[in-house]
């Protein structure tokens, strides 16, 4: 008995420890500035190593009221979180209040943490890029004032460096009609909002009055176009909701380390980390790759209420969730081998 007890304490310490450890990993990495953020990394990607923490990379954006512009980035897969701000004026910890009196210099901002091997930061300024209206200087739409204007803060010369290239490759393309006024600067000392604006698009179910006009990234096609890319298999799976028999799929006894990617769209969904042998002869995975892989829906049929996984840029059915799965989350997401390619780890 007192060698179990001792061993559970023994285990306890080491695990405390190693969250520690990783925890002050993580934030001296400098990329990852705050517990938030790293508790906001463990439960929804689900990651626990220093790595994982370590390689996310910080942007910031101003494009107007920042309702809007952190409910679109919120939608980026890759992002792995966001925050309203201010940044670039003259005064330290402003208020709203502050900013909105157009005295403090500062703009309204958003900075986003970012996972670089899930989102370039070319496409995070293609985002930026095509939310506002980077012709207008200190307004977007009905909002006017300095804090509105349109602006870059980058962190790293390669930022500097991709954020001139874009702007000068849009001038070039002439998709806008004026000159280009956005600011890029590099990023002085970033103040986060008053909690009441954070995730405010949720709150109030509203954002600001401009359109969110990212370009659609989701993966659209008839049924004739989905027979001629897919299998038969596939197809009866992935968009007429099938299953494969038990045990028959190549993946339910894959043991490889690497990624899951959807076989119709090649979006990343399932990280080999959480797969487990649930013993049914699928696919079982305790979470997936990051929130905006998948979307679920309620699946009444065959008589019986699932919840449906589906592919969240092409619509696939994947397969069904259950709560019988296993830590850290209970969850076993049960998917057809048809619908998944595998692709390995990439050596470092
Ligand atoms: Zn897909």
């Amino acid at each position: 008995m007192k060698s179990a007890n001792n061993t559970v304490k023994i285990t306890i310490f080491i695990l405390a420890a190693v969250c520690g450890t990783v925890l002050i990993a993580s934030l001296g990495a400098g990329n990852m500035n705050s517990c938030a953020e790293y508790k906001k990394c463990e439960q929804e990607k689900t990651c626990c190593r220093a790595e994982d923490s370590a390689k996310y990379q910080k942007a910031t954006f101003a494009a107007g009221c920042f309702w809007h512009i952190q409910a679109t980035f919120d939608q980026i897969p890759g992002v792995v979180s966001t925050t309203v701000g201010y940044i670039g004026g003259n005064t330290k910890n402003p208020t709203y209040r502050d900013v909105c009196s157009k005295t403090t210099g500062h703009a309204e901002a958003v900075e986003v943490i970012f996972d670089p091997e899930t989102v370039t930061y070319d496409r995070l300024l293609e985002v930026f890029w095509n939310i506002h209206d980077p012709t207008t200087p200190n307004r977007q739409g009905p909002d006017i004032g300095d804090q509105y204007r349109s602006a870059i803060f980058y962190y790293t010369p390669q930022q500097h460096q991709a954020a001139v290239a874009y702007k000068q490759k849009l001038e070039n393309s002439g998709k806008f009609k004026g000159r280009i006024v956005t600011q890029i600067v590099p990023a002085p000392a970033f103040y986060k909002a008053e909690k009441y604006h954070q995730k405010y698009y949720q709150k109030k179910g509203v954002t600001c009055s401009l359109p969110a006009v990212v370009e659609d990234e989701k993966v659209s096609k008839t049924d004739e176009q989905w027979k001629q890319i897919l299998t038969p298999q596939q197809y009866r799976i992935a968009r007429k909701k099938g299953t494969e028999p038990a045990f028959s799929g190549k993946y339910y006894k894959h043991k490889e380390k690497g990624m899951y990617l959807c076989a119709a769209c090649g979006e990343e969904l399932f990280n080999s980390d959480t797969k487990f042998d649930s013993g049914t002869g699928w696919p079982s995975f305790w979470a997936p790759a990051s929130k905006d892989s998948i979307k679920k829906e309620v699946d009444k049929s065959a008589s019986m209420t699932r919840t449906e996984v589906l592919c969240s840029r092409c619509g696939a059915h994947l397969g069904h969730v259950f709560n019988d799965g296993p830590q850290p989350t209970g969850l076993r997401y049960c998917i057809n081998s048809a619908v998944l390619d595998f692709t390995e780890e990439k050596k470092q």
